[in-house]
């Protein structure tokens, strides 16, 4: 018992000390998924104010563009594509992000939610085959080319959902740059998976401001500290009230200021693609436990990101008293999921967050004197 507490309060405490302290390096990704909106009536819809916020202090953007919504009532006007087209030469990059985020598998079946996903079904749990998913990231790079003239190199996977066939057919679609945030640092010998770490401005008010502000520098130096590269999400920019009274284009001013001048001239803005090449051969570690007790395995929670349930699976070697708990990225306990006496053998626990917010959250498995740590991300 007095063990684990102390393993427990080390994690606490090596969090918080990582928050603070001073770091060599940082590759630092900026990425807005779902460029272009559906909706025809909320204004502005340009992505210059906050490319010129991010530009002038140095940072590059990747742009993950729904290819489907160039074509879609809301943007044949032209006015996106053409920015997006001049943000190229600025040494932005666009990632083709899905095709229409609508899943095919269950968008006519009574009270499925298809939004977000069309590679994976997660409302049903069912694959898509090697053919279906070729035929959407064709028809992806159909329009970008016909819409935007380029060839994109790098994929993000809608919903954060892929699995081993969108891997193969990235690879074959010589799509070698992946980003999301599963444990794989190569996904196959081809593909190279660069991950992102969070996202803070989902929903941005000024009451969230500062905590946010504050949670994601911290954030973001630890991480830098132990993998030197951070991918920071932005969504959805042109539908959410902080991009609309411009707090999301403040926000990451600060950020920016603050980090440069952390970091001053070892700070690195790539793009996804640049990225990915500059660490190549140095993977990224996400490995928070090296020394893994030999009776029992956590696995990583499937789906991650999630929103707002997931799974965690876990295997005993021998029948224990286990714990497994949750906790936020300060180390405060958010829920002790259990707490009991298991058999040996393959067990699933769901851990539900419909009453938490959006972020990164730890997980840890207590058996036999040994504790295992993962992260799961949350988002809303
Ligand atoms: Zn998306
Ligand atoms: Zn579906």
């Amino acid at each position: 018992m007095f063990k684990r507490v102390l393993a427990l309060i080390a994690l606490a405490c090596s969090l918080v000390e990582l928050a603070y302290a001073q770091t060599e390096n940082l590759k630092f990704v900026i990425r807005v998924d779902d460029i272009l909106s559906r909706n025809t009536t909320i204004l502005p819809r340009s992505i210059i104010p906050l490319q010129d916020s991010i530009t002038s202090r140095g940072g590059k953007i990747t742009w993950g563009v729904i290819p489907h919504r160039l074509i879609e009532p809301a943007n044949v006007d032209g006015v996106l594509a053409t920015e997006l087209k001049a943000s190229l030469s600025n040494g932005h990059e666009i990632s083709l992000h899905g095709f229409v985020h609508i899943c095919d598998k269950c968008k006519n079946a009574q009270g499925a939610s298809p939004w977000g996903h069309e590679m994976y079904c997660t409302w049903f749990d069912l694959p898509f085959t090697y053919n279906e998913q070729n035929l959407l990231i064709e028809e992806g790079l159909k329009i970008l080319s016909e819409e935007i003239g380029i060839t994109p190199t790098s994929f993000i996977p809608p919903g954060h959902i892929s699995d081993e066939t969108t891997y193969e057919v990235l690879g074959d679609k010589n799509l070698l740059v992946f980003s999301d945030n599963t444990e794989a640092k190569y996904l196959n010998s081809n593909v190279f998976n660069l991950p992102i770490n969070d996202e803070y401005t989902w929903a941005l008010t000024d009451e969230a401001y500062e905590q946010n502000l504050t949670d994601a520098l911290a954030d973001i130096k630890s991480t830098a500290k132990e993998t030197g590269v951070y991918g920071l999400m932005l969504h959805d920019p042109f539908i959410r009230e902080g991009y609309q009274d411009a707090i999301v284009l403040r926000w990451m001013g600060e950020l920016l200021d603050s980090l440069n001048t952390y970091y001053g001239d070892n700070i690195e803005y790539l793009t996804l693609t640049n990225a990915a090449n500059a660490i190549k051969g140095e993977p990224v570690s996400i490995d928070e436990d090296p020394e893994l007790p030999a009776d029992f395995t956590l696995s990583q929670n499937f789906p991650n990101p999630f929103n707002p349930a997931t799974q965690i699976n876990f295997a005993l070697e021998k029948p224990s008293r286990i714990k497994l708990l949750v906790y936020d990225i300060q180390g405060r306990m958010i829920s002790a999921l259990v707490n009991a006496q298991y058999t040996a053998g393959n067990h699933s626990i769901t851990f539900n967050a419909g009453n938490l917010s959006s972020g990164v959250y730890i997980y840890t498995l207590t058996a036999n004197g040994g504790t295992q740590t993962k992260f799961m991300t949350l988002v809303k």
